[in-house]
């Protein structure tokens, strides 16, 4: 039996639960294989009917003592009861809608059944059980032990119910590697032997029925172990290879050393490079010069200054013939790129373009055109760079912004657009821990910007009680009238009503009513229409809106070395990340800058992060401790784009497990006699991710 085989070759699968099924994203029997449960319920504890209790879940053996039909008069509806004993108490049971269970249940036998316990009304007995998940009728002869079992609980629809899934998986794992079948199958181990042995994983085949039907608790951790471990594998060693390959494939684009172009682009610069960023230069142009395509992740601060080294990076493969684009996650980063660009470059000559997803189609067009005939060295735009009509006549070096908000195939779209593989670098303002780096950007080298450009005032961040809110805004506005302009950045667009303080919209009509009335204040949230909100940015950016409330759409790039003070309400709600990347908005210029952290937060937690807050101004130091304090959950919240749909491995939970897979790919991919077994179940399993590899 081949496991890609539709669903619908199990019996009981017609097309009607053929089409359920699919809903549920299962439509191969490997797809059922790998729809691991949701929980288990331990029916190897039976519940004396006595010791019951409303709300729990429960497992029952009794004997049927009797069996009432109803109809219900308004839903047309048949109720089933049949009321059970087991020397202890009185059970009601209930189905509703299927009379054909009559035949089955007969007064006498045996049943053994699995579900939710509510009180009774009326009738026999004070319990009654509905919403079963299982259950059975006891031939004579069947003790009740032998059923017994931990059983699957799977994720179910409406249309699908558990009993079904359970007959379903049941179904296909005996089918399992047993030889007296002629359509037995067996899952191929991919993971190489001697690996199996290091990290003590349990073979494949008892994984998968472990994790269906465990023999007990021990087993089921050791299933789930192999299995997070086989997917965390599987993807490293995708990674791995995406690396590897762009490596080996001798295409890649040389380029010279640095020549009067970018010594030119140098002298314009108005300052110089910081060692970082030397460093990170440094890099890239070892990296630029090689024949090996450049891959390299550069991580920095907001403000860190990794424009300049992108701006620098593309005017060397200027500088060598080739076209250069930038992407950037949002019309305001790219627009804002643009004119710096323009700026510096258009008196070097270099010809720079805008390709925005605004732009009148005749426009667009015209950039398509002149981007395909040479006429544009470097464009800078958005997601509307990777449409199909940018065709490069000779891109030599791809640079992503904020790359967490793209994907790995959104990356791979870009590097795809010219006949050599280009140079790609991948900057991200978003300090992710090393342990999560590895998982969304494995593939790639990394470079890090630690300092910030000198001559910055260090911002000062200070927490503060809302009963301190009156004072907070009266120093802002004595910072706005010495020529300043302020953010006050709240959690939420419209208020709640139990938290008034928490929404912008109030908090905008508040301030500019009262305390800020008589100076020009402005409200931007992500409900505004682009438009709107970029008009408004506009204003900020020009100073004509000298104070902003705002949610955290400013979050990204926006720029306004003027603004040097905010104000985060409820600054609790947010996580150490985003309010640093908040708090990056401002120290961008030459004044003195502030972050006041307006916040109430009780618990522990809150107290401690406002301290962190406090402390210490290093994205790297914050995000690892972000980490430590709220999990990973949040980082991939922003990053979801980045990652593989993982059914097994939890990374907030198994980055152990993670580092551990990371290693043994690590020393797997150099070995082709591995590799040809990762490779199947890598097109089986991550063919959207990984479908780079699988051309090669
Ligand atoms: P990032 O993209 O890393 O958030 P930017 O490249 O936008 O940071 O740099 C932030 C600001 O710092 C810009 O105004 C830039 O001109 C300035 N800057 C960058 N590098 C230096 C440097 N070495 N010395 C002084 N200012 C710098
Ligand atoms: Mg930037």
């Amino acid at each position: 039996m081949d496991l890609t085989e539709p669903i619908d070759i199990l019996k009981g699968v017609g097309p009607r639960k053929l089409q359920q099924l699919q809903h549920m994203g299962i439509c191969t029997l490997f797809d059922l294989l790998t729809y691991f449960p949701r929980s288990y319920e331990d029916q190897s504890v039976v519940t004396a009917i006595a010791n019951l209790q409303a709300g729990e879940t429960a497992t029952v053996s009794g004997v049927i003592t009797g069996i009432q039909e109803r109809q219900a008069a308004r839903r047309r509806m048949t109720i089933l009861t049949a009321f059970i004993s087991d020397g202890t108490g009185y059970l009601q049971i209930t189905w509703f809608n299927q009379k054909f269970l009559k035949d089955k249940l007969k007064v006498g036998s045996r049943i053994f059944a699995t579900g939710k316990i509510t009180y009774a009304y009326g009738g026999q007995g004070s319990f009654a059980m509905s919403q079963l998940s299982s259950w059975e009728i006891l031939a004579e002869e069947d003790g009740t032990e032998d059923k017994c079992g931990i059983l699957p609980v799977y994720s179910i629809t409406d249309k699908i119910n558990q009993k079904f899934m359970r007959q379903l998986t049941t179904q296909l794992l005996e089918g399992m590697a047993d030889n007296s079948q002629e359509d037995s199958w067996e899952l191929p181990e991919v993971i190489p032997a001697d690996i199996c042995q290091q990290y003590h994983l349990l073979e494949r085949n008892q994984a998968v029925r472990q994790v269906h039907y465990p023999t007990n608790a021990q087993t089921l951790r050791q299933a789930r172990y192999r299995l997070a471990f086989e997917e965390l594998y599987l993807i490293q060693c995708g990674l791995l290879l995406l690396k590897k390959q762009s490596q080996e494939q001798r295409q890649g684009i040389c380029h010279r050393v640095n020549g009067y172009l970018v010594r030119q682009l140098f002298q314009a610069l108005p300052f110089q490079l910081t060692n970082d960023q030397q460093k990170v230069w440094q890099d890239i142009c070892n990296d630029m010069e090689s024949y090996v395509p450049m891959r390299r992740l550069l991580q920095g601060d907001v403000g860190s200054g990794k424009t300049v080294v992108a701006m620098l990076a593309l005017v060397k493969t200027v500088e060598n013939g080739f076209q250069g684009v930038l992407m950037a996650p949002t019309e305001i980063l790219a627009h804002q790129h643009y004119e710096d660009f323009c700026h510096l470059l258009e008196p070097l000559g270099v010809r720079v373009a805008l390709l925005s997803g605004r732009l009148s189609i005749g426009k667009r067009r015209g950039i398509y055109e002149k981007l395909a005939k040479h006429e544009i060295d470097i464009v800078i735009g958005t997601h509307a760079l990777i449409q199909d009509e940018v065709q490069f006549a000779a891109l030599g070096l791809a640079i992503t912004d904020e790359q967490h908000r793209f994907g790995i195939n959104q990356r791979a779209l870009l590097e795809q657009k010219g006949d050599a593989l280009p140079d790609v670098l991948v900057m991200t303002a978003t300090p992710i821990p090393r342990t999560l780096t590895l998982t969304v950007y494995g593939d790639l080298d990394v470079s890090m910007i630690h300092q910030l450009p000198p001559g910055r005032k260090p911002i000062r961040t200070f927490v503060r009680g809302e009963d301190r809110r009156e004072l907070i805004y009266k120093f802002v506005l004595e910072e706005i009238a010495k020529g300043r302009q302020a953010y006050v950045v709240c959690p939420l667009i419209e208020s709640k009503e139990e938290s008034r303080l928490s929404s912008a919209q109030d908090v905008y009509e508040e301030l500019s009513q009262g305390i800020f009335a008589g100076i020009s204040c402005g409200l931007v949230h992500g409900k505004l229409k682009q438009k709107e909100k970029e008009a408004i940015m506009e204003e900020f950016y020009q100073g004509k809106i000298k104070l902003l409330v705002a949610t955290t759409v400013i979050e990204v790039g926006v720029n306004v070395p003027n603004a040097s003070i905010m104000v985060v309400e409820h600054a609790q709600q947010f996580g150490l990340s985003q309010l640093h990347q908040l708090r990056g908005r401002i120290g961008r210029g030459e004044y003195a800058s502030y972050c006041i952290l307006v916040s109430d937060g009780k618990t522990e937690n809150a107290r401690r992060r406002m301290e962190i807050m406090e402390s210490t101004t290093d994205g790297f130091v914050l995000a690892e401790e972000d980490l430590k304090l709220r999990g990973p959950g949040q980082f991939f919240g922003s990053m979801q784009h980045g990652l593989p749909d993982l059914k097994m491995a939890d990374v907030e939970r198994d980055i152990d497990i993670l580092l551990q897979a990371r290693r043994a790919a690590l020393e797997s991919v150099d070995r082709p006699e591995y590799m040809s077994r990762v490779l199947p179940a890598l097109r089986l399993q991550y063919q959207e991710q990984f479908m780079n590899i699988m051309e090669n």
